[in-house]
């Protein structure tokens, strides 16, 4: 089976990071940018997003190190998005410091022709406007995962409503799950999500792992165990990262096995403050967390055996 190209919309940012372990301003971050590099542990993937005048250097280095497709990212006149978050002590809770959307505030997607061909692509965290724009320009046979946050279903959630409707695969973590359906119990969100048109709903647990929903059928997927957490940011789009990637490469029939990959992709961006962690991560290092995830997955089957 060839291995096919990921088409990815999202955020290019520039972080400010404030956790337990220490502060980083102005460094590279953005849904699309946690993306792109898990991803590319995997497959091709072609960006489509903008940038400021006052993008780094390193960020362009970055993309072609990695082989990052950059035809679709445009540098516009006027600032880099830039967002700003503060952690708890024991990183459970999240504030938002600061949103500055910059440069996108008025952007306008392009995607090159040869680029509209995709039969993969992310919808990573950013204006539903922005997610349904690309969405408009990919043939009906794409499949098509998106992800969202708590912002866009306050504010903005007839939008990300037609989001859900155009996905084939929905991302959210738990609490915006209980947001966005107003169902406590994620199994009763996952099957109103369901009902709105993805045929599979992924809803992250954090520490605790994934909830897949697909029909009436639902699987829990635990992370790795032996990741110590320094900072969280970007984890649930290295998530989808590795998510797509697997399905770049196996197509999209296994999804357990895919989210697998996703918990291990994952599990590196979480270990070093904003990119750090996830960089040094291999397709090698990945496969052997996968192999520690799969450990405790045939443990809990072994227990619940002994159990029946
Ligand atoms: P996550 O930790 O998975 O929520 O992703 C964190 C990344 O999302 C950061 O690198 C931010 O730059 C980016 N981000 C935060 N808020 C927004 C927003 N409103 N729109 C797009 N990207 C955002």
């Amino acid at each position: 089976m060839s291995v096919k190209t990921i088409l990815a919309v999202g955020s290019i940012a520039l972080d400010t990071l404030e956790t337990p372990s220490g502060r980083r301003a102005d460094i590279l971050g953005g849904s699309a940018t946690y993306f792109s590099v898990a991803a590319s542990l995997f497959a091709k993937v072609n960006l489509v997003g903008v940038v400021g005048a006052d993008f780094p250097d390193e960020g362009w280095r970055l993309f072609k190190e990695r082989g990052i497709g950059i035809d679709d990212v445009q540098q516009a006149a006027g600032k880099t998005f830039r967002w700003g978050g503060r952690y708890s002590s024991d990183l459970s809770r999240r504030d938002t410091l600061f949103t500055e959307l910059g440069v996108f505030e008025d952007f306008q997607p392009r995607i090159s022709n040869h680029h509209k061909q995709m039969d993969l692509a992310y919808l990573g965290n950013i204006q539903p406007s922005l997610q349904l724009a690309v969405c408009a320009e990919l043939p009906p046979e794409c499949t098509i995962v998106s992800d969202t946050m708590n912002l866009w279903i306050e504010h903005n959630r007839d939008d990300l409503q037609k989001v859900l409707q155009k996905s084939d695969i929905f991302l959210l973590n738990d609490e915006e799950a209980q947001q966005l359906t107003g169902h406590e119990q994620l199994d009763d969100a996952a099957k109103v999500l369901l009902a709105e048109g993805p045929s599979i709903v992924i809803i992250k647990l954090g520490q605790a792992g994934a909830l897949i929903a697909q029909g009436e059928k639902h699987q829990h997927v635990p992370v790795y165990p032996k990741a110590t957490a320094v900072d969280p940011t970007g984890a649930g789009d290295s998530f989808a990262g590795g998510l797509l990637g697997f399905m770049a490469r196996h197509g999209s029939d296994n999804i357990v096995e895919a989210v697998v990959t996703a918990a291990a992709t994952a599990s590196f961006t979480v270990e070093g403050l904003g990119l750090e962690g996830l960089l040094p991560a291999t397709p090698e290092r990945v496969a052997s967390r996968v192999d520690a995830i799969h450990a405790v997955m045939d443990q809990g089957f072994l227990r619940h055996r002994e159990r029946l």
